[in-house]
């Protein structure tokens, strides 16, 4: 670590305690930065990188249900307004028992860059809470989430910030937000995105995410002139954005063999098909039921529960070409990393946010890798969610191909900025470099154009 670094990451450490995820996530930005900085002193000048890192806005919320015994619950609420220098802030609200501060503040953090390099006018924000949905019935989802909404309706607004999905938030969740939303303000506005196509949402937001990630994961191999034909594809996670990466992988003649929960994996060597993922879908979207049902059913798969004393996990342990992390942060650790190497992947495109350590990705940079990072890999759903608020304002709904084509060509944009400019200070190839200095460059300008605020 330089000098530099070091000093910055100490200060932040000391103003920012207990929040691992978060200094994970600032770290690695300032690494990739700093030739940025000394290359344009201004930057260092406006104190852009110590703005960047303090969150314009925080709120912290009590959210009380009942559940279905008539028993009082409580759960925190979280909004983080990070950064609107380009747009109202934009990103997901996660339900999940692992969601604190420094959660939340990470993945706000990378939002701002991700945001930024779909070259739409988007902020960026994330929130969430610490409800677990699993095994709660739809009343329970539903009083939760209307209660969340009575406070969090106060701070968010289609010109302000604009929540969407993320882990534990999907269609169902979005519609009672949505329909809260709408009772306590009475205006009926894309103040959320994920909405159901009858009221507001758009075609393909859905399928966004994973398909974006394999976008640019064809996008990287076009690079070396080849295309994801024939290649065995290792995919964690079985909800949104792992359905719809494995959906792409197969529109693309790949073949994705594994997928997963968090009780364990199925390996499936015959490769998971259109029929397979079709049960998959029904499985994790109907029934709420566990990926160990997926080897009842079809021999062909193999089910291994999450052994965490192993101290790797085995889904990173097979022969394959490439892999699609779509499960959750820092899912790869070093020895993943380094078995996904020896078992011959070369093309990592992150559908989930920040899933691999740092060792990992100094692992995938060093060997020169096809390593699509989270913040330009997965950003094809916040940019989806960009073009449904652009139907919303325009009160127009456009066709699938048409979300379809202009989704393509933001992935394609987003791989040419990151090239770009990681060509422009040296680092060619190098899309972890390129994808935080192309986010930064224009969030940053922007800030110094604004002044100190
Ligand atoms: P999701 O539909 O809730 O699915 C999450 C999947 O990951 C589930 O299979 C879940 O298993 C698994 N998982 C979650 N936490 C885990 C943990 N701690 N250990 C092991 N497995 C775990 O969420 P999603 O929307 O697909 O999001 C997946 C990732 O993509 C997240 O990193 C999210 O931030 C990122 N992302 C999502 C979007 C989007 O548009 N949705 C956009 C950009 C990035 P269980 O069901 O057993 O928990």
């Amino acid at each position: 670590m330089s000098r530099f670094v070091d000093d910055f990451m100490a200060e932040l450490t000391a103003k920012n305690p207990g929040e691992p995820e978060f200094h994970q996530a600032v770290m690695e930005v300032a690494e990739a930065l700093e030739p940025v900085l000394d290359k344009n002193p201004k930057y260092r000048k406006a104190k852009i990188l110590e703005r960047l890192t303090e969150p314009e806005r925080v709120f912290l919320f009590r959210i009380p249900w009942v559940d279905d015994k008539g028993e009082i619950q409580i759960n925190k609420g979280y909004r983080i307004q990070m950064n609107s220098a380009i747009g109202p802030y934009k990103g997901g609200m996660r339900l999940h028992p692992s969601v604190n501060l420094g959660v939340l503040k990470f993945l706000a953090f990378e939002q701002v860059f991700k945001n930024s390099l779909t070259t739409l006018p988007m902020g960026g924000g994330k929130g969430g809470s610490n409800f677990d949905p699993k095994g709660k019935s739809d009343a329970e989802v539903m009083r939760f989430c209307q209660s969340l909404m009575t406070e969090l309706c106060k701070y968010i607004g289609q010109f302000t910030d604009v929540p969407a999905g993320d882990i534990g938030v999907g269609g169902r969740e979005i519609g009672f937000m949505f329909g809260q939303y709408k009772r306590i303000r009475g205006e009926f506005v894309g103040v959320l995105t994920g909405k159901g196509l009858n009221w507001g949402g758009s075609l393909i937001r859905p399928e966004a995410t994973g398909y974006g990630a394999v976008y640019f994961a064809a996008e990287m191999l076009a690079t070396r002139g080849e295309t994801l034909e024939g290649k065995t594809c290792l995919v964690s996670g079985s909800g949104n954005v792992s359905q719809y990466a494995m959906e792409k992988i197969l529109d693309l003649g790949g073949k994705p063999v594994t997928c997963s929960d968090s009780g364990g994996y199925i390996y499936d060597e015959a490769g998971i098909d259109r029929e397979k993922l079709a049960f998959v879908l029904e499985l994790k979207n109907v029934k709420r039921g566990r990926i160990s049902e997926y080897a009842d059913k079809f021999k062909s798969a193999v089910y291994t529960p999450v052994d965490k004393a192993k101290g790797f996990n085995p889904l990173w342990d097979h022969k394959a070409e490439c892999a699609f992390p779509c499960a959750t942060q820092n899912e790869i650790n070093a020895r993943d990393a380094q078995n996904l190497v020896a078992n011959g992947v070369y093309l990592i495109s992150e559908g989930a946010n920040m899933p691999t350590v740092p060792e990992g990705v100094n692992l995938f940079v060093e060997k020169k890798l096809l390593y699509g990072p989270g913040k330009a890999a997965n950003a094809g759903g916040v940019a989806t969610s960009g073009l449904e608020m652009s139907q919303n304002s325009l009160r127009l709904g456009w066709a699938r191909e048409e979300v379809d084509a202009r989704l393509h060509g933001i992935m394609k944009a987003i791989h040419k900025q990151c090239i770009d400019a990681s060509a422009a200070y040296g680092f060619e190839g190098n899309y972890v470099a390129g994808a935080n200095i192309a986010g930064f460059l224009k969030v940053a300008d922007s800030m110094l154009d604004q002044g100190v605020v």
